[in-house]
């Protein structure tokens, strides 16, 4: 299975795997020869294929074939492959921290009206009050329904990193004044997946409605030679930079459609410049973004606000996903492990370290004795974004810091309150959350200086990008972190053609790292 998935968080992703790659999933792009297209249709339908997609740019078309239709195509001297059409997925996890971090307050946005950035993904809540007045457009899709609403958040997340608008509440994007174009293909519903015929036709209809720049927050395993040259087409003859997620798995792999040559690999750090164990790292990687705890819109109400304070202070906290909305007031009191049913915790809210069990199974333990709020601390350094795995609880859950759990321990007795509310914001992590960052400041820069092509572009990113990690390109950051003034005052000194024209070759270093999990979907 060739599929290309919103780089969403781990557990949503293995679930949209899970139930999708069913035996009746046979299908396949066809890439026939100039003018055999409708002879090809025919023969494939008589031995009982059916169409799915028509990809008319590109010579090809996508199908169910049982495997009289695959044999007979394979067969066919009309034909020069046939190829499974793999899918694509979104890509997902975690402030605004990141805009000031890729220089995009350092450069105006007033000229931004000439570029337009395609954001191939889940669609856009055009109610949201950060995203509303934006310039956008969006491409209708029979599959997946209209591109002004997201089912799935994800999209409405990465379209608030690339242009949540400076207007007072929420949070401002890379391009914050309304001037940028958006152009929204949406290719995910709530169940988070599409193929990679729908991802080349998505990108597709990225050019004919003007972009400049397309963002892919999403990705999957296996390359597609469709896609390949798709991008490839777009980047040499279209003079469209595509921006992709490097992954989330933590591992050495590519993941397409960030791999291909055509297509910028972006790297996830942190507010540290660190690079995040989930962010894969190979020989593509070619920039970095914000990609840990990144804050940003999600469709009206499908977020969640934490507050905790205690003893009249407030604590940084993270609400468990799964955990129900609510607020829980009583004395702060310590329960260990939680591993047996928490004493003397009736009415009061339970102070929980991390370990050994599940999150799920702390707070029912803290519920059972009486609990009305959990609040789960960190056993190594930082903080904890932690799920409930789907287990339903009956009161509020939050995370919090190793740090701020050893100083509650000292406070036990004090009056606390856990409340979880919904919001129009989300903390996530992800490869798809450093990715539009990248996406933004390209058209920022871009916006600057309209008559440079693409790979200029590209090459004045890669040259100004603040170098992390090892010295020089590494797999784990590529070139580093994206700058958006850095780039621009180098364009300006040295023109489209930069210095020495850059280029990307590979260098090598790093691999996955093996931690406890620190994603969003941790649930023990
Ligand atoms: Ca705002």
């Amino acid at each position: 299975m060739n599929k290309r998935l919103p780089i969403l968080l781990a557990s949503t992703l293995a679930l949209a795997i899970s139930t999708q790659a069913s035996a009746a999933d046979d299908r396949y792009i066809i890439k026939f020869k100039e003018g055999k297209g409708p002879a090809v249709k025919a023969m494939m339908e008589n031995n009982g294929g059916r169409s799915a997609l028509a990809l008319e740019k590109r010579n090809a078309m996508a199908a169910n074939l049982p495997a009289k239709a695959l044999n007979a195509l394979r067969n066919n001297p009309n034909v020069d492959y046939v190829e499974q059409d793999v899918k694509r997925y979104p890509m997902a996890e975690t402030v605004p921290f990141g805009i000031p971090m890729v220089q995009a307050d350092q450069v105006i946005d007033a000229m931004a009206g000439n570029q337009t950035v395609c954001i191939i993904d889940s669609g856009y809540d055009i109610a949201h009050e950060d995203l509303s007045g934006n310039n956008v457009t969006g491409s209708f899709d029979s599959g997946t329904g209209n591109w002004y609403t997201d089912e799935n958040h994800h999209g409405t997340h990465v379209a608030g990193t690339i242009a949540a608008i400076s207007n007072g509440v929420g949070v401002v994007g890379v391009n914050p004044n309304g001037n940028l174009k958006l152009h929204i293909v949406k290719v995910f519903g709530a169940d988070g997946w599409a193929y990679s015929s729908s991802l080349v036709a998505a990108a597709d209809e990225c050019a004919s409605n003007g972009a400049s720049v397309i963002n892919m927050s999403l990705g999957g395993t296996f390359k597609s030679r469709t896609e390949d040259q798709a991008f490839a087409d777009l980047y040499a003859n279209q003079n469209i930079l595509s921006i992709a997620a490097a992954g989330n798995d933590g591992n050495t792999r590519h993941s397409y459609p960030a791999s291909y040559d055509s297509v910028v690999s972006v790297a996830a750090i942190d507010s540290n410049k660190v690079v995040a164990d989930f962010s894969q790292q190979t020989d593509q990687v070619e920039l970095s973004g914000p990609g840990v705890d990144v804050l940003s819109s999600v469709p009206v109400g499908a977020g969640l606000s934490t507050t905790l304070t205690v003893g009249g202070n407030a604590i940084e906290a993270s609400g468990m996903e799964d955990s129900p909305m609510g607020t829980g007031s009583g004395a702060l009191v310590d329960c260990g492990l939680g591993e047996s049913t928490c004493a003397d915790a009736t009415g009061k809210v339970c102070l929980i370290s991390r370990g050994n069990i599940s999150f799920a199974e702390k707070v029912q333990a803290c519920e059972a004795g009486g609990g009305v709020a959990a609040v789960v601390y960190n056993n190594e350094p930082g903080m904890l974004f932690g799920t409930m795995g789907g287990v339903a609880t009956g009161i509020p859950s939050a995370g919090i810091s190793d740090t701020d759990g050893a100083a509650l321990l000292g406070q036990l007795g004090a009056s606390t309150t856990l409340a979880i509310e919904a919001s129009d914001y989300a903390y996530y992590n992800g490869t798809s959350m450093a990715t539009p960052h990248v996406a933004g400041v390209t058209a920022l820069v871009w916006s600057h200086f309209p008559s440079c092509t693409a790979s200029e572009i590209r090459a004045a990113l890669d040259n100004t990008a603040e170098d992390l990690g090892a010295a020089g390109r590494d797999n784990a950051y590529g070139y580093g972190l994206v700058q958006a003034k850095d780039a621009v005052d180098y364009l300006t000194a040295n023109g489209c053609g930069g210095s020495s024209g850059g280029s990307s070759s590979g260098g090598s270093s790093g691999g996955g790292s093996g931690k406890p999990c620190k994603g969003k979907n941790c649930t023990k």
